[in-house]
């Protein structure tokens, strides 16, 4: 074989091979279209009063919702659906879950009746590989998802799934996994974890819940130095938040409202920039602090 009929030929495999994989991609397109690379939101959800109330921080995620593409569709990991094992909600109609106690009928009340999609449990199913994640048909939505992403999609015109967070697993394991799900920014789909920064209930000062911006001590402190290694690209510490001191020995004592956050923080490209947005303290020992990623 002459040198030219080798390029050729080369040249040919090449092409053949790139074919292969564009078949193989629209296969796993077959359901969620390319899109652009979609944000990804950190949303600090706080009292599920924001669900009903008209506040600074409803405002904020309203703006957040108007500001970005529409999705296709919503992936959102709650603080509030911790399970043994990975489930991803897999129904067509969620039902609103009322998941709290002692607060107005008025909450209660509220529906937020979003479609769910099967598509979307189904290849988030298909794209997980470090673990087998189950098709769950009996959760719904949970007020850490309908109490926020109702202000964001008022009409409930987007499909929402949510996908559980293993209790079993540490926050390695959960940055791992969030690395595996950044492929749905691609198809269109909005990922948001839905939890809280600094998140103590233990310690709430429920007579300073209406003074604006108040934070403990260790509430500041942990909410300035968690924005630091944000800001900064420092995921391995916040992956190791158990080293980090007391202030945030304080600010996560469970971690069910801190692992949606190292979820968002694993999607992050090298290069993306992250907006912070309703970064405020609340009765002392709680953070609304939010992220724009990307
Ligand atoms: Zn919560």
């Amino acid at each position: 074989m002459n040198r030219k009929s080798f390029l050729q030929t080369l040249a040919l495999f090449s092409t053949f091979g790139n074919m292969m994989k564009l078949n193989a991609l629209n296969k796993m397109a077959a359901s969620f279209e390319d899109s652009i690379l979609m944000p990804v939101l950190f949303l600090g959800h706080g009292s599920p009063m924001n669900a009903i109330e008209e506040n600074e921080f409803v405002a904020g995620f309203r703006a957040i919702g108007k500001e970005i593409p529409k999705p296709n569709a919503i992936l959102c990991i709650s603080a509030h659906w911790e399970t043994k094992g990975t489930f991803v909600t897999a129904m067509e109609n969620p039902r609103t879950i009322h998941d709290f106690g002692g607060f107005p009928k008025a909450l209660f009340d509220v529906q937020y009746p979003a479609k769910g999609s099967l598509e979307l449990a189904k290849e988030t199913k298909q794209l997980i590989h470090k673990v087998e994640v189950e098709l769950d048909d009996k959760w719904g939505l949970d007020h850490g998802a309908w109490s926020v992403i109702k202000h964001l999609y008022p009409e409930a015109d987007v499909p929402v799934v949510q996908l559980s967070i293993d209790y079993t697993k540490d926050a390695q394991y959960h940055y791992e996994l969030g690395k595996e799900l950044s492929a749905l920014r691609r198809k269109g789909v909005l990922i948001i974890g839905s939890g809280n920064m600094v998140h103590n209930l233990g310690m709430i000062a429920w007579d300073k819940m209406n003074v604006d911006d108040y934070g403990f001590d260790w509430a500041l402190e942990a909410r300035a130095k968690m924005k630091q290694f944000i800001m900064s690209h420092h995921h391995k510490e916040m992956i190791q938040y158990q080293k980090q001191g007391s202030a945030f020995q304080l600010a996560v004592p469970t971690p069910e409202h801190y692992m949606p956050l190292i979820y968002t923080l694993a999607m992050q490209g090298e290069y993306e920039i992250i907006r912070i947005f309703n970064d405020k303290s609340v009765a002392g020992s709680l953070t609304m602090t939010s992220l724009r990623i990307g």
